[in-house]
């Protein structure tokens, strides 16, 4: 990706200031999304990437990774699968808890998510990685179902955080813009 595409996509997110709590700058990607441009540089650029990967799923995290993974998946002509928060879906499912600055949550994925393909190739996607609690249990779950993360993708990532380089244990790990 180019310095100027770079630019492009930076430009059209949005930095809220104190949301949803005093302290946070929280990264509001709608204004990426309603500007087809933008929303376009970034997609053709992740379909670029993932040409070649040959994956199976594309596997989102609730709520923002289902708008990008979705896309991408239809691009790639690849499945999309979405891992929730928990209580929402509605099959069986497995599922794996994280801690938070107080307290956990817990995400879960349909324990058939993958169909029966054996060693399924996943990409899993979210918008922004910042503690990396919500990706690093997610990734386990993909694992645990037998398919394979092949690698993580950001739009954003937060580097004054450790959460890519605990992620990178488990998997690969892209990120578009980090933010210092
Ligand atoms: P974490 O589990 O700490 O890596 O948090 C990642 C999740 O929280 C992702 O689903 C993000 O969409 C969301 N998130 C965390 N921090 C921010 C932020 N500053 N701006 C927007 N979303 C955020």
């Amino acid at each position: 990706m180019t310095q100027e595409e770079k630019k492009i996509i930076n430009d059209a997110i949005r930095d809220i200031p104190d949301f949803p709590k005093p302290g946070i700058i929280f990264k509001d990607i709608t204004t990426l999304l309603n500007d087809k441009d933008a929303y376009g540089v970034l997609m053709n650029h992740l379909a670029k990437r993932y040409k070649s990967y040959d994956l199976d799923f594309i596997a989102g995290i609730d709520a923002r990774g289902f708008i990008f993974g979705a896309a991408l998946a239809q691009m790639l002509g690849c499945g999309f699968v979405p891992i929730r928060k928990k209580g929402k879906l509605p099959y069986t499912t497995i599922s794996e808890k994280y801690s938070l600055e107080y307290g956990f949550d817990e995400v879960e994925i349909h324990i058939d998510a993958f169909r029966d393909i054996k060693n399924a190739k996943v990409l899993l996607i979210d918008d922004l990685i910042a503690t990396g609690g919500t990706a690093n249990a997610a990734a386990s779950l993909i694992n645990k179902t037998g398919a394979k993360c092949e690698e993580a993708c950001f739009i954003l990532g937060l580097n004054f955080l450790d959460g890519q380089d605990k992620l990178k244990k488990q998997t690969k790990v892209y990120t578009l813009i980090g933010i210092d």
